[in-house]
């Protein structure tokens, strides 16, 4: 990949930092006023609601944030833009819709099989045990 492409990348995952750290303070904030007014049990419940919903909104935050350092570091070793199954350069197509990807169409195709046959597996056994349930 070209040096001016890499930094173009290096600035768009620093934007996105920047934007996912203001995020967190505003989240934080957020909810430090709403939890001073509960007053009865209904706003117990919803704030708890809102409380899980944030925490997994956050998760998925952080996972992002992880990648995007992740990126960032590869962008510093020089590595950025290798797939990470086969070292092939990755499709620069495929970079500007997803910056983060860390490998190359075909091995995510590869990946993307596995998961969904695994997927499938998962799912059989689940609606055998809701058989299970129903006889008992
Ligand atoms: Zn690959």
């Amino acid at each position: 990949m070209k040096p001016e492409q890499v930094m173009k990348f290096k600035k768009l995952f620093e934007d996105q930092k920047t934007a996912l750290l203001y995020s967190y303070k505003v989240m934080n904030e957020d909810f430090n006023l709403k939890s001073d007014d509960l007053s009865d049990e209904v706003d117990l419940a919803s704030a708890e609601l809102e409380q899980n919903m944030r925490l997994r909104l956050r998760s998925r935050e952080a996972l992002f944030m992880k990648k995007i350092n992740e990126a960032l570091q590869k962008i510093q070793v020089g590595a950025f833009g290798n797939c990470e199954c086969c070292e092939e350069e990755i499709e620069l197509s495929r970079l500007e819709v997803r910056p983060t990807a860390t490998l190359c169409l075909n091995c995510k195709e590869i990946e993307e099989m596995r998961e969904s046959q695994s997927a499938d597996g998962r799912k059989s056994k689940s609606m055998g045990n809701q058989g299970n349930l129903r006889t008992a």
